[in-house]
């Protein structure tokens, strides 16, 4: 059976010790509340991992990610970050795709198929973001959009390569915006993406991938976007920066 996984997406926020303390405060909840076999994940900016990462190594159910690495190995890439070295740092996870990426730094299919590979060749788990702008769905072409993202960004792989993929649905015209898909909305593209995961990997894997909602997720409505049944989870953005809000989407999972 597939995992639930709740993500939160921190972006660009918290100093250090606003960091630490926000993660110190999830993993507290966590363990006194999270009573599900869900997964808790915290992508942080990378100068939180290490510290949050040993955080949360004694707790089962909570893992960090990065939010980017580069594709290379290693080598004269001033200000860059390799997957090998958020490994180190005790990452199990890595953002990629993120819309915010694809539109700021111009992140190309053909450049997330290497960081796609740079993740996986080091034991990342790359939670792969897809999803249409406003003005893709309004013209009716958002199904064309993401089996495009799909097929450039993750098809390449082997099933087994393939296993370790996350998928993320998040509408563009849905993240930061306060507007959310509708449940029928979101489920009707997230049973698309198993489809099509099912015509290139199999009916067995694409019932084992995990596949999120990210955009304007909040205690309010994940509740009804989780009850469908090819939403396994959420990628959370702003929501994840305030622990009770956080820990109320985890639990909708309990
Ligand atoms: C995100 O950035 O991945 C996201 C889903 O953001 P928000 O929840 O703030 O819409």
């Amino acid at each position: 059976m597939r995992k639930n996984i709740v993500a939160g997406n921190w972006k660009m926020n918290l100093d250090y010790e606003k960091g630490l303390s926000l993660f110190s405060e999830i993993v507290n909840m966590v363990k006194d509340e999270v009573v599900g076999n869900q997964e808790v994940v915290v992508c942080s900016p990378a100068i939180h991992l290490y510290s949050i990462g040993k955080l949360a190594s004694p707790v089962s159910n909570v893992a960090v990610g990065a939010q980017n690495i580069h594709q290379a190995e290693s080598g004269a890439y001033t200000g860059e970050i390799s997957a090998s070295q958020v490994k180190s740092v005790g990452a199990s996870y890595v953002i990629l795709g993120h819309s915010e990426r694809r539109a700021y730094f111009g992140e190309t299919e053909a450049l997330l198929t290497e960081k796609v590979n740079a993740a996986l060749a080091h034991g990342l788990a790359p939670i792969f973001c897809i999803g249409e702008t406003k003005e893709e769905r309004e013209s009716g072409k958002f199904f064309d959009v993401i089996k495009a993202q799909l097929e450039g960004g993750v098809f390449h792989l082997s099933g087994e390569e393939f296993a370790k993929v996350v998928l993320a649905y998040e509408p563009v015209w849905a993240i930061g915006t306060g507007l959310t898909a509708s449940p029928e909305q979101a489920q009707e593209v997230h049973a698309f993406i198993r489809e099509r995961v099912s015509a290139k990997y199999g009916e067995e894997l694409a019932n084992n991938t995990t596949i999120l909602y990210g955009g304007s997720c909040n205690p309010g409505n994940a509740k009804d976007l989780f009850s469908q049944k090819d939403i396994d989870g959420g990628l959370i953005g702003g929501a994840s920066l305030k622990s009770r809000d956080f820990l109320d989407i985890v639990k909708v999972f309990n």
